[in-house]
């Protein structure tokens, strides 16, 4: 598949990020490369062709994935933030992290009750990020469509706890 050759060939494993043992997979030589920026973006929505009205993703790599979907697929784009950067009324979930917790915010009224959402982010681990987010819509009064990460790390339990939801990855390492 193309997307998995462009993945594996760009992507960078940064060992002792963020810290010891634990291994980065940083994927923005993949967003940086034209051709399979492209190709990623495209694989990304493909299966859901007309089955979404808007595009969320999760800050920060998220929001590079979900614009550039949404202007290929004619829909819009939503930001699910870090706690304290969206200005008007909120919801927001907090999250497990491997150490610590953290919370994310999507703005009460950027959707229109109903509207059918890609959620999009960079990298799926534990799958807490992406739980969070798709609560958040569904706070909101969106319908989650489907789920999609580029790069899915294995043996994490991310693809568990997105167990009653869509989800689909571009590779898994
Ligand atoms: P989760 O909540 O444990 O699934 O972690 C996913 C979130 O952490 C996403 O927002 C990712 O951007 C980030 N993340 C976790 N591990 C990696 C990694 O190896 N590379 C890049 N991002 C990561």
């Amino acid at each position: 598949l193309e997307a998995q050759e462009a993945i594996d060939r760009l992507c960078v494993v940064v060992p002792d990020v963020p810290s010891a043992g634990i291994l980065f997979r940083d994927l923005t030589p993949v967003f940086s490369d034209a051709a399979a920026f492209r190709t990623i973006i495209d694989a990304l929505s493909e299966p859901f062709a007309g089955e979404f009205d808007a595009v969320a993703g999760v800050e920060a790599r998220g929001f590079l994935l979900a614009g550039a979907v949404a202007y290929a697929t004619g829909t819009g784009v939503v930001a699910i933030r870090k706690a304290g950067k969206l200005p008007r009324s909120v919801y927001r979930e907090a999250y497990d992290l491997e150490y610590g917790q953290a919370e994310l915010e999507i703005h009460q009224s950027d959707l229109p009750a109903g509207a059918r959402v890609l959620v999009l982010d960079d990298v799926l681990a534990t799958g807490g990020t992406l739980a969070a987010a798709c609560a958040l819509l569904e706070r909101a009064g969106a319908v989650v469509a489907a789920c999609a990460v580029v790069l899915e790390i294995d043996g994490l339990g991310g693809r568990d706890a997105l167990a009653e939801r869509t989800l689909h990855t571009l590779h898994s390492v």
